[in-house]
């Protein structure tokens, strides 16, 4: 199967001021779009033809990168666009008071993604996970992802590469970030996550 661009679920202006319509546009419509269209071309015609897209990732880790990081970087943004919304609102119920146990209330989890997110060396991923009933923030390298990862179930991401807020905020990640957790991320999402206890599947 051929995997295709997921759509963005709100309009390209949504985030704004936080992410831009025209950072959406170039990263939504050509950053994911060429990560898909490498991973599509890779599996043309191959054993991976007719897996998902996480079984893809799996099977590609550790022993051809080139997929790998395709692929990866393929589930990556498509979960990071629904892990943002122009909503706002706030934890609730069962993912609340997880959060609560972990990091001691909401305001102190927002800050411990700022500091990890800018404190993350070059290219990567910031996550909100479940392992084992418990929360805890992940970093990921390049296209590294937790799709794959047994015991591990992704909540949230925060794209760090430079493509996701360099038009905006230019080189300062601090406030991409800051923009970003307060207020644009999309707690009914994680909350989804949480609930279905199993990783999010990326649509074919
Ligand atoms: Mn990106």
């Amino acid at each position: 199967m051929a995997f295709e661009v997921t759509p963005l679920p709100y309009a390209d202006d949504a985030l704004a001021p936080a992410i831009s319509a025209e950072t959406l546009s170039y990263h939504h419509g050509k950053h994911h779009k060429a990560y898909i269209d490498k991973t599509n071309a890779a599996i043309k015609g191959s054993d991976h033809a007719d897996k998902s897209l996480e079984e893809i990732i799996a099977a590609a880790r550790g022993s051809d990168q080139g997929l790998f990081n395709n692929a990866a970087q393929s589930w990556n943004h498509g979960f990071y666009w629904h892990s943002l919304n122009g909503e706002g609102g706030s934890p609730t119920d069962e993912l609340k008071s997880m959060i609560d146990d972990a990091f001691g209330s909401t305001d102190e989890l927002i800050k411990n993604l700022q500091e990890r997110g800018a404190g993350h060396f070059a290219s990567g991923w910031v996550w909100l996970a479940e392992k084992g009933g418990k929360l805890s923030i992940e970093e990921t390298h390049d296209g590294d992802t937790l799709a794959d990862k047994d015991g591990v179930n992704p909540l949230l991401v925060i794209d760090l590469w430079e493509h996701a807020y360099y038009l905006d905020h230019q080189n300062a990640r601090p406030a991409y970030l800051k923009a970003v957790t307060e207020g644009k991320l999309n707690w009914g999402f994680a909350a989804e996550n949480l609930s279905r206890g199993s990783t999010w599947s990326y649509p074919s």
